[in-house]
């Protein structure tokens, strides 16, 4: 298979690479896959974290290649991976209004041979509720990929969309999980109607940024599935992520 070619962005001097964040089975604790999350490697800076490279790669007209090349590079990454081992990749909804995150998901999928059923994409609720949005959308789940909805309960999502699109996966938006042990009313209301709407629509649900052991009790009980945070790992890197898919028993 054809390595991921390298990717330049005018004014941007350095290199993209990813991070891998695993997810795991909040009941048994198993390593389930990673999210696949970007940063840039810039020559005097150092490292430029998303919230930066994401809005200035929007701005320059740089997303699509950017995206595009996280999609052949994460791809490429989980094919070194045991077989049972999910990725999950953030779409931008500039991608997606283009019509370019299926067609990015197909170049990625025929480049490095992984099977679509292997692959998450990760659309933000805004994307989701996105008219201009929905074509794209409609193209990746005719993919066979699976669908999570990012930062669930920021915005909070309507049922109606959830069902239109077949969404597999709500995420927990981590500002929710983080006040789950100060905030014994609203924030764990909101946390326990997320997981009963999932539940009641057969989707999965994930809490993102776990932090600490009474989290992970609150979150169980409530029946939360997936769990990504601090708590169990940092975003790692490409070989960090490959040492531990291959030692974790599976799910
Ligand atoms: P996200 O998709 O919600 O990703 C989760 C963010 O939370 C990541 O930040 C991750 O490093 C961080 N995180 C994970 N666990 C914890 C925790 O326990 N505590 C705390 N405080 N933080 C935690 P990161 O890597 O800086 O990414 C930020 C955002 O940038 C992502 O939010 C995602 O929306 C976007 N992003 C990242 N990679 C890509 C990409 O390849 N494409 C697009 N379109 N967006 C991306
Ligand atoms: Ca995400
Ligand atoms: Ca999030
Ligand atoms: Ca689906």
């Amino acid at each position: 298979m054809a390595s991921t070619p390298e990717l330049e962005l005018e004014g941007l001097p350095g290199h993209p690479f990813l991070e891998f964040q695993p997810a795991v089975d909040l009941a048994s604790g198993l390593l389930l896959g990673f999210e696949a999350l970007v940063r840039w490697q810039h020559p005097e800076r150092g490292r430029i974290d998303p919230g930066e490279l994401i809005p200035w790669a929007e701005a320059h007209g740089a997303i699509l290649d950017l995206n595009a090349w996280v999609l052949q590079a994460a791809c490429e990454e989980a094919q070194r991976w045991p077989s049972g081992m999910q990725l999950a990749v953030n779409c931008s909804i500039v991608q997606l209004r283009r019509g370019e995150a299926s067609r990015s998901v197909d170049r990625a999928l025929a480049a490095t041979g992984l099977l679509a059923d292997r692959l998450t994409v990760e659309v933000t609720e805004r994307a989701i509720a996105d008219d201009s949005a929905a074509a794209d959308l409609r193209a990746l789940v005719e993919r066979g990929i699976h669908l999570a909805v990012d930062d669930v309960g920021t915005m909070w999502t309507s049922l109606e969309v959830l069902r239109r699109f077949a969404v597999d996966t709500v995420k927990i938006d981590a500002a929710f999980v983080r006040h789950l042990e100060s905030d014994e009313g609203v924030n764990r209301a909101i946390v326990d109607a997320i997981v009963h709407v999932g539940h009641s629509l057969a989707m999965s649900t994930v809490a993102e940024g776990v932090e600490t052991a009474r989290q992970v009790e609150i979150l169980l009980e409530f029946g939360a599935d997936v769990a990504q945070g601090y708590y169990f790992a940092r975003p790692m890197p490409a070989d960090a992520a490959l040492a531990l898919a291959q030692v974790e028993p599976r799910a």
